[in-house]
């Protein structure tokens, strides 16, 4: 089997199509409600409907798909009631995260986070939409993952994956609601080991993040040949490798 061949497997398979579909999800190119349409996703993909079906499966655990019985697979459009759940949950775990950084975990390596940020502000500079929706997600996970702590991080990978979507539906597409100067402001009490301080900013932050989500909803239509089909040129179809 060559490279080429071997990559196009690994490409059809159900962690890999998921991988995708929610890639484009985080990123905002697939807005929530939208229809994830199984045969249009088997042209897309270049599969049978055993991987699709697999893949939309996986993404419904996650709550980023809803598999809805007789109508078929969407983008997740959370309620209201979760938004506030997910947000209420993501407090009680983040001010965790700062109260154990600030007792010592893991501050060797706020660095890290320190140039993540710098990354997140230079995405937003040169207009990188779909990088600063992602890396802005990525301050809060990797702040977490300094306290060691996996299923911490498990379940707040989950809730920061379910917030970005959110954010899709409630504010508009391609923004990310948290903003690098919150983030920076909230590094800076940590390298301080300010935990009191540290702690009133993120709870600040995060409340912010929520009410701004809250702005106005967004419209759920997609072309999901023209989601996908940048990088995978499914329309020229003739392209198939080997
Ligand atoms: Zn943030």
């Amino acid at each position: 089997m060559s490279d080429t061949d071997s990559a196009s497997a690994n490409s059809s398979k159900p962690e890999a199509i998921a991988e995708r579909i929610r890639a484009a999800i985080l990123e905002h190119r697939l807005a929530p409600g939208a229809k994830l349409t199984e045969a249009q996703l088997c042209e897309v993909f270049g599969v049978k409907r055993g991987p699709i079906r697999q893949a939309l499966a996986q993404l419904a655990t996650d709550h980023l798909v809803d598999l809805e019985p007789n109508r078929g697979a969407f983008v997740a459009s959370p309620s209201l009631q979760e938004v506030h759940e997910v947000f209420e949950m993501r407090r009680i775990i983040e001010l965790a995260v700062v109260e154990r950084l600030c007792s010592g975990h893991g501050m060797r390596r706020l660095k890290s986070i320190g140039s993540m940020i710098g990354r997140e502000r230079k995405a937003f500079e040169t207009r990188d939409f779909p990088a600063w929706i992602r890396l802005s997600g990525e301050f809060h996970t990797e702040l977490a993952a300094l306290t060691g702590n996996t299923v911490l991080c498990d379940c707040l990978n989950g809730l920061v994956a379910r917030s970005t979507l959110i954010s899709a539906l409630y504010e508009s597409l391609g923004r990310s609601p948290c903003s690098f100067e919150d983030h920076e402001a909230i590094l800076a009490a940590l390298d301080a080991g300010d935990a009191k301080e540290a702690a009133a900013l993120m709870s600040r932050h995060l409340q912010s993040v929520e009410l701004k989500m809250l702005d106005r909803p967004a419209r759920g239509a997609a072309d999901l040949h023209e989601v996908f089909g940048a990088r995978n040129d499914a329309h020229k179809g003739k392209s198939a490798p080997g």
